[in-house]
């Protein structure tokens, strides 16, 4: 009999036409019949190889089996027990890299859809008013922690230790908390609802949220320790520093990194002006230079805004394009159009300072680079121009240097990045933790959480002894005086 090639349960999406024109969640999410029938395509193996590929070992296949069973409270628990923040990891995590990927149903048929079925149980049980309770913790402690950053790597630190009993601060430079999650990654991928939810779970357990303070400039590390009583210090500040084509044009008005453009539409509201204060280019044909996740958030934001037209612009081919396979084909079905092949010499502006177009020249790809893909390479005379009046960098992101260079001792390699212990976030620096995207530049959600529970478990550590250390002290002192 001819072995037949199983389809993962399909993911209901709305219309592309309907989705261009509004900002609302484009996957809907399994119904329970779905979930079910999902859940049933695992094999219950007895060595489950895709939790090898969960960076926070998520016993995934006793919650698929949950579901399978319709026990789908059971499966929320389960998930719970490693992932803090089951319904955004279960919407964005690059599970074709991780979980997915070690599944051993693959390549025989699709791995079967764990990140789909995280997302369904998670949504089940917010649906449910059950969800997302975090333990109380059972001891109260005095030795305080301050959390820099609230993106996942901070929110997953603050977690831990608040259900640890320790009072937590975390401090934000943005006027709103959730790093990433909350200014990069667009409403129609991850509702900010969500984000609110889970951190309104965080402040019913005590932890202290302080937003519009960089550390760095509004107080630096020193002063948490030395002048606020800290005992440990968590640096989770991300890789939000653009990276530019630095080509002539690039201060044209129109033309934006990357960052601040999904800062502006997500964080600030920018596609409601006027009824929120920050302007953005209405545009007629936007150009997003790059084929990473972050490209395909900025162009499908473009037309979300209005655009026509919206290109993404690309060195290399479809091949090397770092965007997921799910985003990228949503982006597609959404009209983007697709110039690979295609490098960016200079933006062209009118006599008012607005970009209004691009010189490009076409390319092919050469010897593999230092990035093990293949170089581009320009093709002499194939120069053109292309209109635009919205351009969108989208180069990826260094980390932010404000931590590193105004703390004393804290070690940082080539690119900028902390130098941290991989097992523990342990900086140079005693009592100074790191972890998240400032430490392995930009990477993934479910990363940056994996740091902060094992930052989170050091600093446990850490203070512990720091505390002992404290109470033997004591004991001696009246030895020593006497
Ligand atoms: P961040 O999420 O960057 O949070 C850092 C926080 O620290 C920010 O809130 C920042 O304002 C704050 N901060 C910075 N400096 C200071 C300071 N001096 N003082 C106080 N606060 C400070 N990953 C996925 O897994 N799936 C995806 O689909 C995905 N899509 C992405 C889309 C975009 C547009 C981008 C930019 C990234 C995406 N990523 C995705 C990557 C992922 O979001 C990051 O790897 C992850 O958020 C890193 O978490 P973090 O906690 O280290 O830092
Ligand atoms: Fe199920 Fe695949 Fe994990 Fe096996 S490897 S337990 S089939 S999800």
């Amino acid at each position: 009999m001819p072995i037949v090639y199983r389809h993962k349960t399909a993911m209901p999406c709305r219309d592309p036409e309907e989705r261009r024109h509004n900002w609302e969640e484009v996957a809907e999410g399994y119904s329970v019949e779905r979930a079910v029938a999902e859940a049933e395509r695992c094999l219950n193996c007895q060595d489950p190889v895709c939790e090898r590929g969960c960076p926070v070992n998520v016993p995934i296949r006793d919650f698929v089996r949950s579901i399978s069973l319709g026990h789908f409270q059971e499966a929320a628990d389960t998930i719970r027990i490693r992932n803090l923040l089951p319904a955004i990891c279960g919407r964005v995590c690059p599970v074709e890299h991780q979980c997915e990927s070690r599944c051993v149903l693959f390549p025989h048929q699709d791995a079967v859809g764990i990140g789909r079925l995280e997302r369904f149980v998670a949504d089940w049980e917010r649906a449910h008013g059950t969800g997302g309770e975090t333990t109380a913790p059972t001891v109260w402690r005095d030795q305080q922690v301050a959390v820099v950053g609230s993106g996942p790597a901070g929110l997953t630190v603050a977690s831990d230790l608040a259900q640890l009993g320790y009072p937590v601060s975390v401090f934000e430079a943005l006027h709103a908390f959730g790093g990433v999650l909350r200014y990069g990654i667009p409403e129609y991928r991850l509702p900010k609802e969500i984000v609110d939810g889970d951190i309104a779970h965080l402040k019913a357990l005590g932890v202290e949220f302080v937003r519009d303070v960089i550390i760095g400039k509004t107080l630096t590390i020193d002063q948490l320790i030395d002048e606020l009583g800290y005992s440990a210090v968590f640096v989770g500040t991300g890789a939000g520093s653009p990276v530019f084509l630095n080509i002539p044009g690039e201060n044209l008005k129109g033309v934006y990194s990357a960052n601040e453009f999904l800062t502006r539409v997500n964080l600030m509201h920018a596609w409601a002006f006027p009824e929120y204060d920050t302007p953005i280019v209405s545009p007629r044909r936007a150009a997003v230079i790059g084929a990473g996740d972050t490209a395909m958030d900025a162009v499908r934001c473009s037309i979300r805004l209005g655009a026509e037209e919206a290109h993404i612009v690309y060195r290399r081919s479809e091949v090397e394009k770092g965007a997921r396979a799910e985003d990228f084909e949503r982006a597609r079905d959404e009209g983007v159009v697709f110039d690979w092949l295609t490098l960016p010499q200079r933006f062209l502006g009118d006599e008012h300072g607005w970009v209004r177009g691009i010189e490009c020249i076409r390319t092919k790809l050469g010897e593999p680079d230092d990035s093990g893909r293949r170089r581009p390479v320009p093709v002499p005379g194939s120069e053109f121009v292309m209109d635009a009046d919205l351009v969108v960098i989208a180069l990826g992101t260094n980390p932010n240097p404000l931590v590193p260079r105004t703390t004393e001792q804290l070690d940082v390699d080539r690119h900028g990045c902390i130098v941290a212990d991989p097992a523990t976030g342990a900086t140079s620096r005693a009592g100074v933790f790191a972890g998240g995207d400032i430490v392995t530049g930009a990477a993934t959600v479910i990363l940056a959480m994996g740091a902060g529970r094992k930052a989170a478990s050091a600093i446990h550590e850490y203070l512990q002894r720091e505390a002992s250390s404290d109470a033997a002290l004591a004991t001696e002192e009246p030895g020593q005086g006497g």
